[in-house]
């Protein structure tokens, strides 16, 4: 609405609102904070957007073109907490601030957007999540291929991939960006289901050649072959159009970026979007922070710490020698005992990661520096706790304290300066000769004034006089009114005061000019001062990413040493055959839950790939399932794993198939889910991978389900061949280890005792005996008389599907099910009565009580 009335009826807008409506043009796409006195205003729909989103109340401000203007305000100075807000929900927000001087301009003050704020470019600490990545993500999607670049612009990390169209699921879910750029042209109709705020720019922004230049021009280079781009990637389109989206967000000022990374495919271990999700790495499936694997592991002493762990979990590493090396310093931290020491001195280090890129945006404040300067000195302490190991050798070097930031900082800094730069308080004494003095001529203020009392109070033979300054009146000398008879001819009256009277005389008056403009002067000094510290510390960004990067490794190593020592973890090792064995395994986040977790342990080898396990609900079979697929992942992250022993061959990805969960707002159903699921696992599954299907085939009918699911077991054995854990309810299938040597049968078993059901949890060799459905529900509390109906029907089924041909034909040999049916109550009745023993009377009882039986069953 509000860009409609901007052109039709401009001319009748107030001249202030018509400054408003041109702003507004040009960010049609965000909300507005219009600058005004000590607020930030909204106008029209943004008002009501913002009063909805931020729970603030919507008012009208008069009228501008005939119509109402409503509107809603926000403190200027508590905005950083509804931004915060604003942005958290996927907003972008537009910052008008006032750049004209107020007194001198005839109409409404100038305005400019100084700044833009997006959920994808931000770097106010206030603003950022500490242990969560801010990332940048821009898409640029060609012929079923993908070029992708990333940035986040708190740690300066910009990274490049080109991959296929179809794998942005999983990309997404790996990356997790806080807001995606695509162009407006493009049709990916899998964003449109994301839940992460998707920005569309004009497509010429992705032309390739012109980022090439804008890129090359950037990192001062001749080309982007240094960077390991040396065919044409689609990637590069998408890395320019971003690095221009940071520079309008920025207000022209560009991070100084630490380089360009080409990430590939086949570094990591792939994990599809429904893998992250179902082995809750990050996010629980229904989306909450914890108990997940990260929220059980990271006792990281810092953000970055934090943010790096969160990173490694979604990037296993393939590489056996880059495992190695931090399984290696893993083991050095546990041999030295050194990983309390370096936690306790991690503890006082700072998020130097992102105060380097707020310092590179020229956005940091005093307290950035101040913790800088102190984190920094922890270095030597930090570097002499480090045990002896190649990988600790590498980043020993990265923090190496650099004395210049060091020397620099302790001399310009103040021990605790102010929390704003313009209050001042911020640079130290001794650093500028001229705010020394300016200072000084403040300081003395308190001696002058008391030197001048003592004079004027001799001077007049008033014992009550008094010279003071306060910052309404500024100085002056009182006097009470019953000595107003005494004052001198050169007092010149200042204000009147309910019993005094208040002068100045010419010098209190230059006194008080010379004073004044000390403040000022000492106030704009500082800040001088301090953007100039800024602009020294630009040629040192690089060696302080390098120190960033290597605390939050030593971080993330020292906290996994000390959760292995605290959870009993061993070191897995690896090998080049097919193989996985894991010994007396656990689930790490289950184990942490509950009280008497039962290890259990696995055994792949190319004799025996897929795994059929068979149990009642509730037995723990997903549990274990995921438990494997945990204890591989974390093997791969470099770190120890909740095991008694672990013996692991190549893995090139991990592929799950759990749980049945709707994406209704995908429009999929749960078995439209699981069959894409179970597609992108039987069309990509290689012999190296890690395959996990629970319960395939549960959301159709018993003879659909029970044929997809043989016939997806099949496929997985003989074409896919993958290490694969097969769940299943489908008694049937068990059969497949008589068809296939590489099929075993596992299973859990529960006992039931007296009228109760007791799951083992003890994965065990062969199939389930039964599956104790019935009994689960009994146990959960269903009706009796629906469990007794439950029993009858089942031994219905059981007969009939005994005689079932299409069984029969499927499996290729008749299934016979060996079913014992329940006898009847009056039978069980029957067979306990003896004969012998009962009078005539008794027996004529029982006959009866036999008879009412019959009637109620
Ligand atoms: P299923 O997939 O067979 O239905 P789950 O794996 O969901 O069973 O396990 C059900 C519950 O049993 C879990 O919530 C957990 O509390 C418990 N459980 C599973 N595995 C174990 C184990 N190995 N030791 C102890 N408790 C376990």
């Amino acid at each position: 609405m509000a860009k409609k009335t901007d052109t039709a009826a401009a001319p009748q807008h107030t001249p202030m609102m018509a400054q408003y409506l041109s702003i507004k043009a040009e960010h049609p796409d965000k909300l507005l904070f219009y600058r005004m006195g000590d607020f930030y205003e909204l106008f029209y729909d943004d008002a009501v957007k913002a009063a909805k989103l931020l729970d603030i109340t919507l008012t009208t401000r008069g009228q501008s073109a005939g119509q109402p203007i409503r509107m809603c305000g926000i403190p200027y100075h508590a905005c950083e907490g509804y931004l915060a807000k604003l942005v958290k929900l996927g907003e972008s927000v537009a910052i008008a601030e006032q750049v004209g001087d107020v007194a001198s301009s005839k109409g409404p003050v100038e305005r400019k957007v100084l700044k833009v704020v997006t959920p994808g470019t931000l770097t106010d600490a206030a603003l950022l999540d500490d242990k969560q990545e801010n990332r940048l993500l821009a898409l640029f999607p060609f012929k079923g291929r993908l070029g992708m670049a990333w940035l986040s612009l708190a740690s300066g990390d910009f990274a490049l991939m080109d991959t296929e169209v179809e794998k942005l699921p999983s990309e997404l879910e790996r990356l997790r960006p806080a807001e995606v750029l695509v162009a407006d042209d493009t049709d990916l109709a899998l964003l449109e289901r994301s839940p992460f705020p998707v920005r569309k720019l004009a497509p010429w922004q992705f032309d390739a050649q012109t980022a090439e230049r804008n890129l090359s021009r950037h990192f001062a280079t001749h080309d982007l072959a240094g960077f390991g781009i040396t065919e044409p990637m689609l990637a590069v389109g998408a890395a320019g159009a971003l690095l221009e989206y940071i520079r309008l967000t920025q207000g022209g000022a560009l991070p100084s970026l630490s380089g360009l990374r080409v990430e590939h495919a086949t570094q990591y271990i792939e994990l599809d979007a429904a893998t992250r999700r179902n082995l809750e790495l990050t996010e629980t499936i229904r989306g909450e922070p914890s108990p997940t694997l990260f929220s059980l592991l990271d006792n990281c002493a810092t953000g970055m710490g934090s943010r790096l762990l969160r990173h490694w979990l979604h990037h296993p590493l393939r590489s056996h020698a880059r495992i190695l090396e931090r399984q290696q310093a893993i083991s050095a931290l546990l041999d030295s005992g050194a990983h309390a020491d370096l936690h306790a001195i991690l503890d006082g280090v700072a998020d130097v990661e992102r105060i380097a890129s707020r310092v590179a945006l020229l956005s940091a404040r005093p307290r950035d520096l101040s913790s800088l300067r102190d984190s920094l000195a922890q270095l030597p302490a930090l570097v002499a706790a480090l045990p002896e190991a190649p990988f600790f050798t590498g980043l020993a070097q990265a923090l190496q304290p650099d004395l210049a930031i060091s020397a620099l900082l302790s001399a310009a800094i103040l021990p605790e300066p102010a929390v704003l730069l313009r209050e001042g308080g911020v640079i130290a004494d001794g650093y500028s000769a001229e705010l020394d003095e300016l200072r000084g001529i403040q300081n003395d203020c308190g001696t002058y004034l008391a030197q001048m009392e003592a004079r004027e109070r001799e001077r007049t033979g008033i014992s009550t006089l008094r010279v003071e300054y306060n910052r309404v009146a500024g100085f002056f000398i009182e006097i009470t009114n019953s000595f107003l008879g005494q004052v001198p001819d050169d007092y010149r009256r200042r204000q009147t005061m309910k019993n005094a009277e208040r002068y100045i005389t010419p010098e209190l008056k230059a006194f008080e000019d010379k004073a004044l403009s000390a403040q000022d002067r000492a106030l704009a000094l500082e800040k001088q001062l301090f953007d100039g510290v800024l602009q020294q510390l630009q040629t040192h960004l690089a060696g302080l990413r390098l120190a960033a990067q290597a605390l939050a490794t030593v971080d993330v190593l020292a906290t996994l040493a000390a959760r292995a020592l605290q959870s009993g973890y061993v070191a897995p090792q690896f090998v080049d055959e097919t193989r996985i064995t894991i010994d007396a395994g656990r689930h790490p986040v289950v184990e942490a839950q509950i009280d008497d977790f039962i290890p259990n342990g696995v055994e792949f080898g190319l004799a025996r790939k897929l795994l059929l396990i068979t149990g009642p609900n509730m037995g723990g079979k997903s549990t274990y399932m995921r438990q494997v697929a945990l204890i591989v992942l974390l093997a791969h992250v470099g770190s120890y794993v909740p095991a008694t022993g672990a013996v692991i061959g190549r893995v090139d990805r991990i592929f799950t198939r759990i749980g049945a969960s709707d994406d209704l707002a995908g429009g999929r159903s749960t078995f439209m889910v699981e069959m894409t699921e179970t597609a992108n696992i039987l069309n990509n599954a290689s012999e190296h991978s890690l395959v996990l299907m629970d319960e395939v085939g549960r959301g159709t009918s018993t003879f659909d389900g029970l044929a997809l699911a043989w016939s997806i077991a099949k496929q997985l054995i003989e074409k896919n061949r993958a290490y694969t854990l097969f769940a299943t309810h489908y008694f049937e299938l068990t059969r497949l280890a008589i068809d296939y040597a590489m099929v075993a049968n596992v299973h859990l078993d529960a006992v039931e005792h007296k009228d109760r059901i007791v799951f083992l949890h003890a994965v065990q060799e062969g199939p389930a005996s039964q599956s104790y459905g019935i009994a689960v529900a009994q146990l959960a509390g269903v009706p009796r008389d629906a469990i007794r109906l439950a029993k009858r029907k089942l031994l219905e089924l059981e007969q009939q599907s005994a005689t079932n041909s299409l069984q029969a034909d499927l499996f290729g040999a008749s299934v016979t099910v060996e079913v014992e049916p329940e006898p009847h109550a009056a039978l069980e009745a029957l067979q306990v009565l003896n004969p012998d023993e009962l009078t005539p009377r008794e027996a004529l009882d029982a006959l009866y009580a036999l008879k009412s039986l019959l009637q109620t069953q």
